[in-house]
């Protein structure tokens, strides 16, 4: 059968067929209509509606509301074609849903014929593995640090001498809290997370806590601050002492 004969057939006649199909099978007609909704964007009773119109096949496809994105994932043969490689577009569509009301038929599960798109792929450095959203990611090629020295070694070499000073201030000043690795950051901690810090582009992120930053508000107002952070831009010398006060705080008041 030519394309322009099965565009021009009746809609309610080959939902009949499909219907069928299904149902020999034992799938239900609210299956059917879900494989038709999923597919066209259509609902359940614009489908009702359709079947009992004079609409063709053809129609029924070219005033879908919302074709699915995910239709393009439908993939092999059916009636003899394979789908994927139909070349008129409007039959392409005809034939995913053949191919779906097939599976319907062939007892495959219905989450499994709503294609779900799969995840984009990532990008898998070849040299320490991990996978990044973005081709080339710029990032640190080496294992992931487990204590601080580790973590302020794979920073820039340009900022290294500035976490250097962030980390002595805050160990001569707490210097029985723990040292760890938390949430990726540098982390001084004493039966919680008492102060942590991280290397950016422009700045070092200073992490005390909101009621620390709040209590040492004066001694701030030149720095850029937000709930419980603290920015210490490069262009500046570190505030050092301050550092180490903040650190005293928030050990001292770690307790309450
Ligand atoms: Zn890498």
């Amino acid at each position: 059968m030519d394309n322009e004969k099965v565009f021009q057939m009746d809609f309610g006649k080959v939902y009949e067929l499909l219907l069928n199909k299904a149902a020999k099978k034992g799938r239900t007609k609210a299956e059917v209509d879900e494989v038709i909704c999923w597919l066209t964007g259509y609902d359940t009773a614009d489908v009702e509606k359709s079947r009992s119109s004079d609409l063709c096949y053809g129609d029924f496809f070219r005033n879908a509301p919302a074709l699915n994105p995910n239709r393009t994932l439908i993939k092999g043969v059916v009636c003899g074609i394979r789908v994927e490689e139909i070349e008129d577009p409007l039959m392409r569509e005809i034939r995913y849903l053949d191919k779906l009301i097939d599976e319907l038929a062939k007892g495959r599960p219905m989450e499994k014929i709503l294609r779900k798109q799969e995840k984009p792929a990532m990008w898998v450095c070849p040299q320490c593995g991990r996978s990044f959203r973005r081709k080339g990611q710029d990032h640190y090629c080496g294992k992931v640090p487990e204590t601080i020295e580790e973590y302020i070694l794979s920073q820039p070499e340009e900022v290294q001498p500035y976490l250097c000073q962030v980390n002595d201030a805050i160990k001569a000043s707490i210097p029985d809290a723990k040292q760890k690795i938390s949430w990726s950051m540098p982390t001084y901690w004493k039966g919680r997370n008492l102060i942590q810090f991280a290397a950016f582009k422009r700045h070092i992120g200073l992490y005390p806590g909101p009621e620390a930053v709040e209590a040492f508000a004066d001694r701030l107002a030149e720095y850029k601050t937000s709930k419980g952070a603290i920015q210490l831009p490069y262009s500046k010398p570190l505030p050092v002492e301050l550092i180490g006060e903040v650190a005293a705080w928030c050990e001292r008041n770690s307790q309450k």
